[in-house]
């Protein structure tokens, strides 16, 4: 039987969960704070210049088709899809390496840098081919209910790499201090240092150097705008501007939400907001997890993020540009392990205008540059300020160029943006990191324990952050809620 469903937020988690309860025939509607749908992955428009405010990389392209082929279409149907050659350059302090679109072309790079380097690369993509596999075709479509959903004839073979972190299994290959920076930058997407991060995770090596890098024409906000049309053509509706304040429950059932001041009642509440902040909506008996809990979880990174607009085209860059020009240890110990700002940070430059001319005027360049940082730091304009000087000289010397006095505006973001704007716990951006005890059945349930109809989705929940996680995520909760709740 049709069920009337709310959904919080309007993140890629919630508008692919939308998608698929309206799909199985539920009335299903949409309360987004913002004046956007999207969450992390907006988009602002300046003087001509296009940003994407969070997500830039588009990697595992499978992810999306798969999505969308569950409704009988296909990116091409929303987005022009382009595959980004180079993909990425990355600047260290006496070199850089430039990562192509094909295998052979990143194995000729790799031997130039270290002779002999690509059998062993060859084989640990290969090995990161085959945990990709079992990975997006068999793990991460599990619910996170029971720990026995990760025992399979694949991964029991595999186990030793849950215990086993990418670091020590990179180091074991590779000795080139630099080969290595490379290949365990991928894993930075999930949010942990790669001394924390099991090596079975080197199936985000296969999505960076197998599947590649790709850019959707316009940017990022094009897969949200295929999303937001796939879903109203499901007659989703969705109201933006409407702040979710509270999930009414009566008798451990939650009966409704407190939308704008004003009680509508559902069936069935999904929550796609950041996971702590969806159970501050409760009262506090129906709350599953203590701010204790949440403390010690390890969060992915907060940024600190600068969106320029240059009046001329840059020099000697790529489309995205890594630089790790200084100590990547220091850096991720002032992330993870002794939260402070750090001295001398690594920091990611994106130019999508290099290789898109709709994102910029012509002749201008729209850059975006992104320190990570550790999530609850103090924010103030000082501080941005310092860091943007920090990082614009140095962008300056490793590309050899002038571009300060080249710049028409700049627009900044931190923590204080993140709490703001999405309601993020202490302003993280990417949720909650996946490590070892934190993968699968150890992370914050898309079920509530303890409201029988309220459910989560999102980037602190199963599998955890990234695009192409958010799109699974909304698929996995949208199955539990039609297995509790068809009749
Ligand atoms: C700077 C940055 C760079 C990133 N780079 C990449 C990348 O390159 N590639 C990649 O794959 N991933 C990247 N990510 C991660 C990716 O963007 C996220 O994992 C994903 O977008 C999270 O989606 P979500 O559905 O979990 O939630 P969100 O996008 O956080 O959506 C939650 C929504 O809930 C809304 N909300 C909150 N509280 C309420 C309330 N009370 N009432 C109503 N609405 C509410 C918020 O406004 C928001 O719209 C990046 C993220 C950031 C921030």
């Amino acid at each position: 039987m049709s069920k009337n469903i709310a959904i919080i937020g309007s993140g890629f988690s919630a508008l692919s969960a939308a998608c698929y309860l309206a799909k199985n025939g539920n009335n299903v509607s949409i309360f987004e704070k913002n004046k956007n749908v999207g969450g992390r992955a907006s988009q602002f428009h300046k003087d001509g210049f296009t940003f994407d405010i969070g997500p830039s990389w588009y990697w595992m392209p499978d992810i999306f088709e798969k999505f969308f082929n569950d409704f009988g279409k296909s990116v091409n149907d929303f987005y022009q899809l382009d595959k980004l050659n180079p993909a990425y350059k990355i600047f260290f302090s006496d070199d850089t390496i430039t990562i192509g679109d094909h295998m052979d072309k990143i194995c000729k790079e790799f031997e130039r840098v270290e002779p002999g380097s690509s059998k062993p690369l060859k084989a640990f993509i290969s090995e990161a081919q085959t945990n990709y596999d079992i990975a997006i075709n068999k793990v991460v479509l599990k619910p996170g209910i029971s720990p026995f959903e990760l025992v399979t004839k694949d991964t029991v073979t595999r186990v030793d790499q849950f215990f086993k972190t990418i670091s020590s299994q990179v180091r074991k290959k590779f000795k080139n201090p630099k080969l290595i920076s490379t290949l365990e930058f991928p894993v930075l997407f999930l949010g942990a240092k790669p001394n924390n991060t099991p090596s079975f995770y080197s199936f985000m090596n296969f999505a960076d150097f197998g599947l590649g890098t790709w850019h959707p024409k316009g940017g990022m906000y094009e897969i949200v705008k295929g999303m937001k049309s796939l879903a109203e053509s499901l007659n989703v509706k969705i109201e933006t501007n409407s702040n979710v304040t509270k999930i009414i429950t009566k008798n451990k059932k939650a009966t409704g939400i407190t939308v704008n001041g004003e009680t509508l009642n559902f069936d069935v509440v999904l929550s796609g907001a950041d996971y702590h902040h969806s159970e501050t909506l409760l009262d506090k008996p129906d709350r599953q997890y203590s701010e204790a809990f949440w403390a010690k979880k390890t969060f992915a990174p907060s940024s600190l993020l600068f969106y320029v607009g240059f009046d001329k085209k840059m020099k000697n860059i790529n489309h995205h540009n890594l630089f790790f020009d200084t100590n990547f240890e220091a850096h991720a110990e002032d992330i993870y392990d002794n939260p402070k700002w750090p001295e001398e940070p690594l920091f990611y430059a994106n130019f999508p205008s290099a290789t898109d001319e709709s994102m910029a005027p012509k002749g201008k360049e729209a850059g975006f540059f992104l320190i990570p940082i550790a999530p609850g730091l103090e924010d103030t304009n000082e501080l941005r300020e310092r860091y943007f000087e920090k990082i614009i000289n140095r962008f300056e010397l490793r590309t050899n160029q002038k571009v300060k006095n080249s710049i028409i505006f700049k627009e900044s973001f931190c923590v204080n943006d993140f709490i703001e704007k999405y309601n993020s716990y202490k302003g993280n951006a990417y949720g909650m990191a996946n490590t070892l005890l934190q993968t699968a059945f150890l992370r914050p349930k898309l079920k509530s324990k303890k409201v029988n109809n309220l459910y989560f989705t999102g980037q602190l929940t199963v599998p955890g952050p990234g695009v192409p996680p958010a799109l699974i995520s909304g698929k996995l909760v949208a199955e539990l809620i039609k297995k509790y709740h068809s009749n």
